[in-house]
């Protein structure tokens, strides 16, 4: 074992060489729980744009208000703390699956969604679906079905830890009821049981590189190999949770060094993310070039993303933290 074997991947100019100049899009990443740190650190990876989908915060929410200062954030605060980095962000605004279950406050928020949805850089309803599999999960997911139907929004789900397989096909199946074509719809957080099915049914099939629980990416090499780079779409989902915010170009390098075809890297940590979401007519590539040009002196409601005046950039290659 050398030096190099105990840094962090994400450090390695051997990983960052692989993928040198490839740009790519992660369309599921929750930044409102990740700091300023993991924005450099993505830009540095080649991460030009990503979806921020509207989730639970861990911590249940009481009021209708925290709901609405929270779709505010991720069309404000976190855009503009985004672009500061040179990444364009984008979100979906929806009620996810476990708040669900508290009734009333789901109608309020039900109430409260058509405020946010049409709003500028919102790409989609979601993150929205089943997590125990409720009544009243089942409920608010054709609700917002409706809503993205009316809405002519794309669709993206969120398919439960248990129980997973049949949570997906039930998700598939309402979508279909409501009317809504599979190519609105992006089913996330698959794995080798699913994918087949979602991909058949017309779908698009996102797959999350999250640790322990999801994905790992020597599998997502594998399925990427047995399956081809249609429909198929990797992110990371990096929450609050021990979750890695680099995921995707991780990924790509994995799999340029188990032969992928450079094409196929392109369509799964990128292309395929724009082509489905930009059906909301909200995503306009040229963007993913102006947020480049940054000025950090710049401000949003008064404030910066600079702590005290600090310089914001580090080396992280150093071990010195000043
Ligand atoms: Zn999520």
């Amino acid at each position: 074992m050398t030096e190099k074997d105990l840094q962090p991947l994400s450090y390695s100019p051997a990983y960052l060489d692989k993928i040198k100049g490839m740009r790519f899009f992660d369309p599921h990443v929750h930044m409102t729980s990740r700091t300023t740190d993991d924005y450099q650190a993505m830009a540095d990876a080649g991460i030009v744009a990503i979806i921020e989908p509207s989730f639970w915060l861990g911590q249940p929410r009481t009021g209708v208000d925290t709901f609405r200062d929270y779709f505010s954030s991720l069309i404000g605060w976190e855009r503009f703390r985004s672009s500061q980095f040179g990444i364009k962000h984008y979100c979906t605004i929806g009620l996810n699956s476990k708040e669900a279950n508290n009734e009333r406050l789901a109608e309020a928020v039900m109430e409260m969604l058509p405020l946010f949805i049409y709003k500028e850089g919102v790409v989609g309803i979601g993150e929205i679906g089943f997590d125990d599999q409720t009544a009243a999960e089942e409920k608010y997911y054709r609700a917002q079905l409706e809503l993205a139907k009316e809405a002519g929004l794309p669709v993206q789900i969120h398919t439960p830890h248990r129980d997973k397989k049949k949570g997906t096909q039930r998700s598939m199946d309402i979508a279909i009821e409501h009317g809504l074509d599979p190519h609105m719809v992006i089913v996330d957080h698959n794995n080798e049981e699913t994918v087949k099915e979602v991909l058949d049914r017309g779908f698009w099939a996102a797959f999350t590189i999250y640790p322990f629980t999801k994905m790992g990416n020597e599998r997502m090499v594998a399925v990427v190999k047995q399956y081809g780079s249609e429909r198929i779409m990797v992110n990371s989902a990096a929450d609050w949770g021990i979750s890695d915010p680099l995921a995707v170009p991780k990924t790509a390098a994995l799999m340029h060094e188990s032969g992928i075809d450079t094409n196929d890297i392109h369509l799964v940590t990128y292309r395929n993310a724009i082509t489905a979401f930009a059906q909301s007519g909200q995503i306009n590539e040229a963007d993913f070039d102006t947020v480049r040009d940054i000025d950090q002196s710049l401000k949003f409601n008064g404030s910066t993303v600079l702590r005290g005046g600090q310089q914001p950039r580090v080396n992280k290659n150093s071990t010195i933290i000043r």
